[in-house]
């Protein structure tokens, strides 16, 4: 089971320089600090006795997306959300996006963007 809430990178960014030198204190404190919060409010409104029943817990935050994906702000969808997004296609020759950051985020935009990025460059390969 995972629990999830989107959380604003500024929150996040003052222990990024301590977190890539391997120096987790603060970090790992808050990251359980929130994490027990959440546990605690889906426990009281959906899922009672769900503390005593974890048996392992991981916890994730935008830095721990950022160590895995490089994602810029440990972004999952790309872009905020009311930013257009991009083309496929691009003005520069053979230089097409995919991507949540071409199509936005989720796993079925970023796979149409690969779709589409495909598509156009097959297109293109033809008039060549
Ligand atoms: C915890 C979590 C849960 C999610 N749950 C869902 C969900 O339930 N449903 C859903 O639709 N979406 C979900 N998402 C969002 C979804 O995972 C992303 O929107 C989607 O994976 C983006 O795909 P992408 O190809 O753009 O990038 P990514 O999946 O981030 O892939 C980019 C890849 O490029 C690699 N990379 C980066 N830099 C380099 C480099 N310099 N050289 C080589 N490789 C590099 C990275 O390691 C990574 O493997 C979730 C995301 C997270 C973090």
């Amino acid at each position: 089971m995972s629990i999830m809430s989107l959380a604003d990178y500024t929150f996040w960014e003052k222990f990024e320089k301590d977190y890539f030198n391997e120096n987790k204190d603060a970090y790992n404190r808050k990251k359980h600090q929130l994490a027990e919060i959440l546990i605690e409010q889906v426990e009281g409104l959906l899922i009672p006795g769900l503390k005593e029943s974890i048996e392992v817990m991981e916890i994730g935050t935008p830095l721990t997306n950022i160590r895995y994906t490089q994602n810029p702000g440990g972004a999952i969808y790309g872009y905020d959300r009311n930013k257009k997004h991009l083309e496929s296609r691009t003005p520069a020759k053979g230089l097409y996006l995919a991507s949540a950051w071409a199509n936005g985020g989720g796993y079925t935009p970023a796979m149409m963007a690969g779709r589409n990025a495909v598509r156009h460059l097959l297109n293109d390969f033809k008039t060549l």
